[in-house]
């Protein structure tokens, strides 16, 4: 059998260190069997997807070294490798799955299933769908379907009986059928959902090896359900253990930057960072930590991947970083450096900030040290401002972080229209709203224009100062957070500036 392996990152955000992870395992795995590793961008959600996010996903694996021999930027056998562009091949299907029974037209509304939920709920069963849809006649389905009615085409599941299978990782795995719900496959809006479309470009594109993260198990009896009703073979089954924060819990960027940019941004060497990510959860036979790519290719084995939880440490990749900093030779440290800090032309910017606001170049350091380095540590003192309490200033760096994620292009004027948007939502002063993001940002009241440093630092790594000012200021509780985002909600949006 030929070896064929593939992530599907959807393009809803930043580069994920979840997908540069299963990236790295699927890449060795199919080298070292001598297979091909495939990309395939699911963008089937259509409202959260961007093709900025795809390009930015596949520029972070290529930063960190991971190639792939099929994909949509470099073509291939089994194109086209962005979902959106594969509509038709799921509406064949899916006419496919009705004419053979194995799948029916529901026509329940929003509301209605909302009904059927709760009341589930406060039964205390297992919310799903009720059948309702099952047994309609050809001849209703059709004049719904003449009526304009709005339809999905959702999964037959057993009544009863066990769905068997075999994860290569975790051994034979059993679930009820009682307890899988009749997934919707194709949504109103005619794209099809996760389960669908995955199901069947893993069959089309020849994928022998699912290696992908542990959230995806619950998917599985859906998935064989499909691939036995197209009477194809499901592909072998590996569910890696997802990644935990050093305190257990899912890694999420509410404790630590999850964006590879963000490593990227603060002067993390790839190879450090690819190295590191090799080492959660997978170990050489010699147990030593510091190896290549190649290394790791020639001695990649499933069998050393260990099921427990791997634990993604920020504080250990620096170290790791520096083990990998202080064995460059004093040339090529000189080089790494130079390249990193011109990277994304941000010298050329820094430098048109900068040069008239000096008189001699002995002016320039000081005032862009956060900008070429990471800020002065904070006080809460520093926030002290007689103008703005610090529950409002929480509330501005919260908000203020919030439409920063959404935003789409992360340009200076998009960043300053965001900004007085929301200023004049809080009906504040713009000198005073600004107080608590110069002082995360810069780590002082006044420094070089606030938005163009926002600019030149980058996304990541300004939600991360934000953040860290926070902190700084005592945090915001969860039960705080919630009606913050309530508020924030009922404001909003900020984001959606496109400015020419
Ligand atoms: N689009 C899914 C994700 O973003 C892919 C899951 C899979 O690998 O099947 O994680």
């Amino acid at each position: 059998m030929s070896v064929r392996t593939r992530i599907a990152p959807s393009p809803t955000g930043a580069p994920h260190l979840g997908t540069a992870y299963v990236g790295l395992i699927n890449r060795v795995f199919a080298d070292a069997r001598g297979g091909a590793f495939v990309v395939r961008i699911e963008d089937t959600d259509q409202a959260r997807s961007s093709r900025a996010s795809e390009v930015a996903i596949l520029e972070a694996l290529r930063w960190l070294g991971i190639s792939w021999d099929e994909g949509p930027d470099v073509g291939g056998p089994h194109g086209a490798y962005r979902q959106s562009e594969r509509l038709d091949i799921y509406h064949r299907h899916a006419d496919d799955l009705i004419n053979t029974g194995a799948a029916f037209r529901c026509f329940c509304t929003p509301e209605r299933l909302a009904e059927v939920r709760r009341a589930q709920i406060s039964a205390r069963e297992t919310p799903r769908y009720d059948g309702r849809c099952l047994d309609l006649s050809q001849d209703e389905i059709d004049a719904r379907l003449a009526a304009g009615e709005k339809s999905v085409v959702r999964l037959k599941v057993p009544e009863e009986g066990i769905c068997s299978f075999e994860d290569q990782l975790r051994g034979e795995i059993q679930v009820p059928w009682m307890q899988v719900d009749m997934q919707v496959l194709m949504k109103s809006d005619g794209f099809p959902t996760y389960h669908m479309a995955a199901c069947i470009d893993d069959h089309l594109m020849g994928i022998s090896h699912l290696i992908r993260g542990e959230e995806w198990l619950s998917s599985v009896p859906k998935q064989q359900l499909l691939v036995n009703a197209f009477d194809w073979q499901m592909p072998r089954l590996v569910h890696l253990p997802l990644i935990r924060n050093p305190d257990g819990s899912k890694l999420s960027k509410r404790r630590n930057p999850t964006s590879i940019d963000y490593y990227r941004r603060i002067g993390i060497l790839p190879e450090a960072l690819l190295n590191y990510l090799g080492t959660l959860g997978w170990s050489m036979p010699d147990e030593r930590d510091i190896f290549s790519l190649d290394e790791m290719r020639s001695a990649f084995d499933l069998a050393r991947i260990k099921t427990s939880a791997p634990v993604f440490d920020p504080v250990k990749l620096r170290n790791f970083n520096g083990r990998y900093v202080r064995a460059l030779d004093s040339e090529a440290f000189v080089a790494r450096y130079a390249a990193w800090l011109s990277e994304s032309d941000a010298l050329a910017r820094i430098a048109a900030l900068v040069q008239e606001r000096t008189e001699a170049f002995e002016d320039i350091a000081r005032q862009v040290d956060y900008l070429v380095g990471s800020r002065a540590t904070l006080n809460p003192e520093d926030f002290d401002n007689p103008r703005l309490e610090t529950d409002r200033q929480l509330e501005i760096l919260a908000f203020v972080s919030w439409s920063f994620e959404g935003l789409e292009r992360w340009q200076r004027d998009e960043i300053h229209a965001c900004c007085k948007t929301m200023c004049d939502a809080l009906e504040m002063k713009f000198r005073d709203f600004l107080w608590p993001l110069f002082l995360a940002i810069s780590g002082r009241p006044v420094s070089l224009p606030l938005f163009d440093s926002m600019a030149v630092i980058g996304r990541d790594v300004t939600l991360m100062r934000c953040r860290d000012a926070i902190e700084c200021l005592g945090g915001i509780s969860k039960k705080r957070e919630k009606s913050l985002r309530k508020v924030f909600e009922a404001m909003g949006p900020f984001n959606r500036h496109s400015v020419q």
